[in-house]
């Protein structure tokens, strides 16, 4: 029986389903409905261990595996994982509320982490100098670090996990996974998948659970890479913990990310992407627009189209069609969301518009409508703290330079737009602002997989980042070998 369809979910440990070594459980709702999907386990350090020495035998044979073999089996899983989009996405809707639509997008960026990691034959290479001195040579070869821990976010069930495990295991290393406890169901179909590619047992194990899984791989002396996408505070503690106990970590936070719109934009293409980056996914986006910067006299005619598009926007369950605002991820978040709004108010912002007014926000779902706030101030909470929630600030300034000074001023550095039809702006701020994916008249700058996801300042931990060559680096080490033949 596919574990998906059970309700108490189970670790994946050796290729096989194994209930967790522990008695508590968290209900993972439907966030559309309250309809309970799953029982998650909040496994225990035990489970770690389990899975932790199963990863370790299986490294010995995986990491000797040839490369093209290896990249074959990624081939035959990402052919998998076209063959299942719409079964994926739907899974995606159903445990985190995004749209279907948003879902099926998700799902593109998993496969294509797939497709990049497939090229480990060439990524893999090393380097070689014939000659560094007469009849003396050098190379550089790459090999995998061992046991590596991913733990990811609830926001992208599938496109998070992806970032780590497929480059990875392609690097020749052993996983285990801690998939967030918020949306855990995916990650088991996901794991299905790759063994019916031919994934040998052990290379991929999935350890569900909370804080326990996390300190327990934090704290394994056979886990010597450790890779991390979450909220800052937790970022920033897996970072600490584990390079203290000697790890590699790669950790990426949270974000508040400024778009910029200048007076000469075209503003309805910049509406148009403001919207879709501040509400889509509804704000639990780590690339989500969560702050607007007017320059000059463009607030007042910007503030009204945002107002209108944002009154236009379909509230609802993300399977029906049509939707394009679904819910949050629990009650306790769009209870803050809500705290928010109130602190906002009380701070003097202006609310352009409150979502606590549209008819979704009494459902059973978590849903909270689109909220805009106007005059907004770097003094207030709600310019300072990630929402992560569909609530978009805006602030208002009188140049270009003020606005960059404006932006540079946040503790994250994740994202940045600039509208403008201006290329003397672009230069000016791409060379000016403090963050480290930047997009020009496009409100979600996400690097594909080919890339890295670059965050700056507390939106990243670390020194390599996920995805691109940063990836291969973080997921091998090397060795130099010079050698002299002149006998
Ligand atoms: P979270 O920090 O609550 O949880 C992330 C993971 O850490 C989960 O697996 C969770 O079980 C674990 N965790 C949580 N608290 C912990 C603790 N005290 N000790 C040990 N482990 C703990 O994050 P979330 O709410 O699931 O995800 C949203 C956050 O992730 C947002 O801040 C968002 O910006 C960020 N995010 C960042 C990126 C990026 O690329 N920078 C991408 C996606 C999400």
């Amino acid at each position: 029986m596919s574990a998906i369809t059970t309700t108490v979910l189970r670790n994946f440990i050796n290729g096989e389903w194994v209930e967790a070594q522990t008695e508590q459980f968290q209900a993972v709702p439907n966030p559309a409905t309250g309809e309970e999907l799953a029982q998650v386990p909040i496994s225990t350090m035990a489970d770690v261990e389990s899975a932790v020495q199963a990863a370790k035998e299986a490294f010995e044979t995986w990491s000797q595996t040839p490369v093209p073999k290896r990249a074959r089996i990624l081939f035959k899983y990402q052919q998998l994982l076209v063959d299942h989009w719409d079964e994926l996405a739907k899974l995606i809707t159903q445990e985190n509320g995004k749209s279907f639509k948003e879902a099926y997008g998700e799902v593109q960026r998993g496969i294509e982490c797939v497709e990049f990691a497939a090229g480990a034959p060439t990524l893999m290479m090393g380097k070689q100098l014939p000659d560094i001195a007469t009849n003396l040579e050098s190379g550089m070869y790459r090999y995998p670090v061992g046991v590596v821990g991913g733990i990811t976010p609830f926001n992208f069930p599938m496109m998070v996990p992806c970032w780590m495990f497929p480059l990875a295991i392609a690097c020749g290393n052993t996983f285990i996974l801690k998939p967030s406890e918020r949306t855990p169901i995916l990650a088991n179909r996901l794991v299905e998948l790759f063994k019916e590619a031919g994934l040998p047992d052990g290379v991929l194990n999935i350890v569900h659970g909370a804080h326990d899984v996390v300190n327990g791989l934090l704290q394994h002396q056979d886990v010597p890479a450790i890779s991390f996408v979450g909220s800052q505070p937790v970022a920033e503690y897996v970072y600490k913990t584990g390079t203290s106990h000697g790890k590699r970590v790669q950790a990426l936070a949270g974000a508040k990310n400024h778009s910029i719109v200048m007076p000469e934009s075209d503003l309805d293409s910049a509406v148009k992407e403001i919207i879709a980056a501040a509400y889509g996914s509804a704000g639990e986006r780590c690339m989500a627009c969560s702050v607007v910067v007017a320059v000059g006299d463009v607030a007042e005619p910007l503030i009204q189209k945002l107002n209108e598009s944002a009154n236009a926007i379909s509230i609802g369950n993300g399977m029906d069609e049509n939707i394009f605002l679904g819910p949050v991820i629990r009650q306790e978040h769009k209870e803050r969301t809500t705290g928010y709004i109130e602190s906002g108010e009380k701070e003097g912002a202006v609310l352009v518009r409150d979502g606590r007014n549209d008819e979704a926000y009494r459902e059973d779902g978590y849903f909270i409508g689109p909220t805009i706030f106007d005059k907004v101030t770097p003094a207030m909470k709600i310019w300072k703290e990630e929402i992560f929630a569909p609530v978009l600030s805006i602030v208002r300034v009188k140049t270009l330079e003020e606005a960059i000074n404006l932006s540079n001023q946040s503790e994250f550095g994740n994202g940045a737009c600039l509208f403008t039809k201006n290329g003397s702006d672009v230069r000016q701020f791409r060379e000016r602002i403090q963050s480290g994916m930047l997009g020009v008249n496009i409100g979600v700058p996400a690097p594909m997989a080919f890339f890295p996801f670059s965050g700056w300042k507390n939106s990243f931990y670390g020194d390599l980042h996920a995805n691109g060559t940063d990836g291969v680096e973080f997921y091998t080490r090397r060795k130099m070998l010079t050698q002299r033949w002149d006998f």
